[in-house]
């Protein structure tokens, strides 16, 4: 067992803290206030291999692994989780499913474009009437000829409003619960195919976010992802699989930064003639945020690694999402309690953490649904899904 990062893994840990730190943090504020996403970002960090760091090289990517991608989103959500939102968004949700089981056509005319930044991609499962129960989405694509016509409504897609490109769920047998969805790379210009409005957040505002709405849209059969119909829920969990240790990630990432903004306050906020630091009570919670974050950080590092074996993680990955999601609820309530008065005021950054960090018992699958696929995979029931 080595617990340490390689020298690989602290360079390219260096390279991209000090580039989230140049380029990324002075354009937080503007991006948050207009919630619009820095375009430019993604050809810049795919100039620089950052967009995905675990894809192969010949194909864009930075040929690392997912401790490596891990990395990489630690270091950008301690800057901007928003703008860590668009950029996962496009590295994990839009591309995998094409990485994974796209056409080699797929992967020259979308993988590839959207890993060197010249494309923008989204992923669009959710609808208006189905979150959790992804099975329940209406969505069809009815095939026609050499083509498949899709109609339907997706709710909340990071991307959506800027995208180049969406990876579609969409029925092509709704006979078949869950079974029968399939899914279909659907380009922005499509005729039937728009953005029927960007949607305001309480938090992550630099991503945006949208509402997408199909209708009689037509596209070439060769858009479906895989090569039979039916099979698209495994390629879903798949997707989000990965997602899910990312999230352990982001969690750290957000945890961290929180974390260091109340160090710094306890120290420099006097009450009663001393550094708030002096209260035990402040100590307390800044030595349980340390233990936390030290324990998020390396249980995701587990989980990625056993992903990077091969190893099936669909329990692991859910339980590394519940774990470093709740205890990140816990530390923002620590932390802005640590901040007084002066946290709850929009000046201090570390309100923007605690809107950002409250959405992730909710996306990818809330906290509840992972308990259930957890519960579903221990045993308890006799069976494992
Ligand atoms: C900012 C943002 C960005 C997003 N980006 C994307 C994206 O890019 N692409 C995409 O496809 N989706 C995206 N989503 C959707 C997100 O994944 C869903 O919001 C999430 O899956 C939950 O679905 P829901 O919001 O419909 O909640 P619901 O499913 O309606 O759940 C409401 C509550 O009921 C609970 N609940 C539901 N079923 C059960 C059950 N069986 N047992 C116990 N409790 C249950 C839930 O845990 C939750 O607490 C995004 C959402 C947000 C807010």
């Amino acid at each position: 067992m080595d617990f340490e990062l390689s020298e690989e893994n602290r360079i390219f840990r260096d390279a991209i803290r000090d580039f989230a730190q140049k380029e990324i943090a002075p354009l937080v504020d503007e991006s948050e206030e207009t919630q619009t996403f820095p375009r430019h970002l993604f050809k810049r960090m795919g100039e620089q291999g950052f967009l995905c760091p675990r894809y192969p090289v010949d194909m864009g990517g930075g040929g690392g692994d997912k401790i490596t991608e891990c990395i990489m989103v630690e270091e950008l959500n301690r800057v901007c989780p928003g703008i860590a939102a668009a950029v996962l968004a496009q590295s994990g949700l839009a591309t995998q499913p094409i990485y994974r089981f796209g056409s080699e056509e797929q992967v020259q005319q979308f993988l590839i474009p959207a890993l060197k930044g010249e494309k923008i991609g989204a992923f669009g499962l959710t609808e208006p009437d189905s979150g959790s129960d992804a099975a329940s989405i209406r969505a069809r694509a009815e095939r026609d000829g050499d083509s498949y016509v899709i109609n339907g409504t997706k709710m909340f897609i990071t991307n959506g409003p800027i995208c180049d490109y969406v990876v579609v769920a969409a029925y092509t047998d709704p006979s078949k619960r869950g079974e029968g969805i399939n899914l279909f790379i659907v380009e922005k210009g499509t005729p039937g195919f728009t953005v029927s409005r960007k949607l305001d957040k309480v938090g992550n505002r630099s991503a945006e976010t949208g509402e997408l709405v199909f209708e009689d849209c037509r596209i070439p059969g060769s858009r479906m992802i895989g090569d039979k119909e039916g099979g698209g829920f495994e390629q879903i969990a798949d997707t989000l699989i990965s997602g899910r240790i990312t999230y352990g990630a982001r969690c750290t990432g957000v945890a961290q930064a929180a974390y260091d903004l109340s160090a710094q306050y306890a120290k420099d906020r006097v009450q009663f003639g001393k550094p708030i630091v002096k209260f035990q009570n402040t100590r307390f919670k800044l030595a349980e945020m340390a233990m936390h974050i030290d324990v998020m950080r390396t249980y995701t590092y587990r989980v990625a690694w056993m992903y990077d074996q091969g190893k099936k993680v669909r329990k692991e990955s859910s339980m590394v999402k519940l774990f470093t999601a709740e205890i990140l609820q816990k530390i923002l309530a620590d932390a802005m309690q640590i901040h007084g008065g002066y946290g709850y005021m929009m000046e201090y950054p570390i309100q923007r953490f605690w809107r950002d960090g409250r959405l992730f018992t909710i996306t990818e699958g809330t906290s509840e649904i992972q308990r259930i696929v957890i519960a579903r995979n221990i045993g308890v029931l006799g069976r494992a899904m």
